[in-house]
């Protein structure tokens, strides 16, 4: 387990968890419930983070969430089951884990 990021905001956390699990990669969402302390104990104590599963990905890992925040051209496609949008580089659903259809 290594930690890969923290971030003040529980929704990025989350949303780079869910980056890295469609892509595959295993990670952990850590500290969700302790925003409300912020302010009692330290930023990197408190701060929603984002453990990896495998250290050795943490490469990988990173060039997934930087795909990610800069999205290879091509159009959005929404999963045919659930209807959850998603950007052109993944070929499968994150929320329900449906391949894309072509
Ligand atoms: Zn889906």
């Amino acid at each position: 387990m290594k930690l890969l990021l923290s971030t003040p905001s529980l929704v990025h956390a989350a949303h780079c968890q869910n980056v890295l699990e469609a892509a595959g990669i295993r990670a952990d969402l850590r500290n969700t419930w302790l925003a409300g302390a912020m302010g009692d104990i330290p930023f990197r104590e408190s701060a929603p983070q984002v453990w990896l599963i495998d250290d050795e990905r943490e490469a990988e890992a990173w060039e997934v969430l930087h795909a990610a925040a800069n999205p290879a051209p091509g159009p959005r496609w929404a999963c045919a089951s659930c209807g959850e949008w998603h950007d052109a580089q993944f070929g499968s659903c994150w929320q329900c884990g449906a391949p894309r259809q072509p």
